[in-house]
């Protein structure tokens, strides 16, 4: 509803916005237009003051007519024609000059001059000048509807969820699984949202900021609208890349307006999605990032503005916490953080329950190793599989979601919808098999790599075919080993190719992107290379890196070149001497396309 509702709304926008610029253009033309006519006729009648001496002294001037302290006269030829029509604009350099051979004629010739001193009508004049700003001032209206339009006036200075007629989001700390440290250290939060009073009775600070770390869909939103839904307070949530704008200054008032809002609902929960967006390290540079250092200011000044009463908690959310200015992390500001880490086994196992709970599910379907096929998945991901699951399970007239439709919703979303009507040739079927032939028979042999959940020629997405490892381990850290370990793995494909088909081909290129990107981490981040050492080369500005020399760089490039150089040659061993494996299950593979963990393990006994 409120999708539609905003959808709708950025509908009116754009339409207003376009009429607006249709009508700016237009009058543009028509000030133009006017203002080329006045020119053209105001030339028509102008006359050089060159001219004018010419004919001032062959006596052609019946009468003049001056302004005082203005350099323009006006001149009236002798004629028998309208007086207007004789009449002529002159520019005079100096009427000083002028003035004296004036009086000349007019003592010898008699010559009329009209000589005002008090300057031209003074309504006139406003008129005039009113007229001729006319298009400016049409202009300057037309820009603040634009700047209207953008937001910069009344209501979209965030979403509001509850309010005093409907004071809930909706959400309760129930409908978010797992994160139970998170949640109990969140939940003092909820009751100084609900009995403030008490809190400044006892002379606690109430805490205003509360920065939440986390991977985009890790539930960072849902728990910051559960703690509003808990407290029963609303719920004024904004991302931070709405407050950037290409106006200057807007994003800064929109902070102000944001904070207005809140304060005449506090009790209540502001929340700033993406804050890394406005609250990213100030710099010293001009224009949009100048524009950015602005919204940060302001934000820092509201933040330390609200006065102790007033009860409004900020939350913010952001996956890149080194990005963000230390000023924001200062006491008073968001000095509480709380990481919202992806969810381990138990983590999934509850999210993936909670979000069955509306959905038709078959009762076989076993959780807990459901949970252990997804380790590293967030509970946005997690949603999804469960959604593509129903929708499987839907399109084949399943009765209820099984475990398979479960599956292959993971494999649908990991590596891509199974494409059984692409034609595949003969030679490109060969090639797949002995490249995931190589993969799986060469993690096979390297004690790190995981085992060998499936094994596939059946394109799916991008790839022609692929071979999933199971998941079984929530791990913290990864050792040297295992990620030389896992490059020799990547390598497999490749060598796979080279050793039965003597051919090498592009479907190599992804896994030698992830190898490289593997050594160069390596290197740069985790300091695991015995010739650069244990150095960081993970800098926030490029000109940092010129810290280091330029040796450096030469250095990188060459080890990586060394790490990835070995992984290749590991797996091409590993091939050489387990040919017939390679062989069997590549010949398998052509015949039956997919080969199971068991099926695959049986190849080893
Ligand atoms: P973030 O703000 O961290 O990017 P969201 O809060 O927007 O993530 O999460 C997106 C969706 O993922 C939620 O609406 C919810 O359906 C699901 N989700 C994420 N984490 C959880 C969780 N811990 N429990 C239940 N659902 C979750
Ligand atoms: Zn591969």
């Amino acid at each position: 509803m409120a999708d539609r509702d905003n959808n709708e709304d950025k509908f009116k926008r754009n339409l207003m916005l376009l009429i607006a610029s249709i009508i700016a253009v237009f009058v543009l033309c028509v000030a133009c237009f006017f203002g080329y006519k006045m020119y053209l006729e105001g030339k028509e009648k102008e006359v050089a003051y060159t001219e004018l001496i010419t004919d001032l002294n062959e006596s052609k001037i019946e009468k003049i007519k001056m302004t005082a302290g203005s350099a323009s006269i006006k001149v009236t030829y002798k004629g028998e024609e309208k007086e207007e029509e004789r009449t002529k604009t002159v520019l005079v350099p100096s009427l000083q000059a002028f003035m004296e051979l004036v009086q000349e004629k007019v003592d010898k010739e008699g010559l009329k001059i009209d000589l005002k001193q008090e300057p031209i009508n003074p309504v006139l004049r406003t008129t005039d000048t009113l007229f001729s700003m006319l298009p400016t001032i049409l202009l300057v209206v037309l820009m603040l509807m634009i700047f209207k339009m953008q937001g910069l006036g009344g209501d979209n200075n965030g979403k509001v969820y509850g309010g005093e007629e409907n004071k809930k989001t909706g959400v309760k700390f129930e409908d978010v699984a797992g994160l139970d440290e998170e949640k109990g250290e969140l939940i003092e939060i909820v009751d100084f949202l609900k009995n403030p009073k008490s809190y400044l009775d006892m002379g606690a600070k109430i805490p205003r900021g509360i920065l939440l770390y986390g991977k985009p869909g890790t539930g960072k939103t849902l728990i910051a609208k559960a703690i509003a839904g808990e407290a029963g307070v609303p719920f004024i949530s904004m991302s931070g890349s709405e407050f950037i704008e290409m106006f200057a200054g807007l994003g800064a008032s929109r902070v102000r307006k944001l904070f207005e809002k809140a304060k005449k609902m506090a009790p209540c929960i502001i929340f700033i999605d993406e804050i890394d967006a406005i609250g990213s390290r100030r710099t010293s540079s001009s224009g949009a990032e100048s524009e950015n250092n602005q919204t940060l200011n302001q934000l820092l000044v509201e933040m330390d503005g609200f006065a102790s009463n007033e009860t409004i908690i900020v939350l913010a959310a952001t996956n890149r916490p080194e990005m963000l200015d230390k000023a924001l992390l200062r006491p008073g500001r968001f000095d509480r953080q709380v990481t919202i880490p992806t969810p381990d086994l138990n983590g999934r196992e509850a999210i993936l329950k909670l979000h069955c709970k509306d959905k038709k599910i078959d009762p076989e379907v076993d959780f807990r190793s459901l949970a252990g096929d997804t380790a590293g998945f967030t509970g946005a991901e997690l949603a999804n599989v469960l959604n593509e699951a129903a929708i499987i399970a839907t399109r084949i007239n399943h009765e209820a979601i099984t475990r398979e439709d479960i599956e292959n919703a993971i494999k649908k979303i990991t590596v891509g919808l199974e494409k059984h009507n692409r034609v595949v040739s003969e030679k490109d079927k060969k090639l797949t098999a002995y490249h995931e032939a190589g993969h799986a028979v060469v993690s096979k042999f390297l004690p790190t790599q995981t085992d060998v959940k499936e094994v596939s020629i059946i394109p799916r997405g991008l790839a022609g075919g692929y071979t999933m490892y199971k998941t079984n381990e929530d791990k913290f850290y990864i050792s040297r080993t295992e990620l030389l370990e896992k490059m020799v793995a990547l390598m497999g494909g490749r060598a796979a190719e080279k050793i039965s088909l003597n051919e090498i081909s592009t479907g190599a290129s992804n896994d030698i992107e992830v190898a490289t990107g593997i050594a160069r981490d390596m290197l740069t981040v985790y300091g695991m290379s015995d010739v650069l050492g244990q150095i960081s080369l993970k800098v926030d500005e490029p000109y940092e890196l010129q810290m280091y020399g330029e040796n450096i760089f030469n250095e990188v490039g060459e080890q990586v070149k060394v790490l990835i150089d070995k992984a290749y040659v590991t797996a091409q061993q590993i091939l050489i001497e387990h040919r017939e494996l390679l062989d069997k299950v590549a010949l398998t593979l052509l015949e039956k396309e997919t080969i199971s963990e068991e099926e695959f393990n049986t190849f080893f006994e």
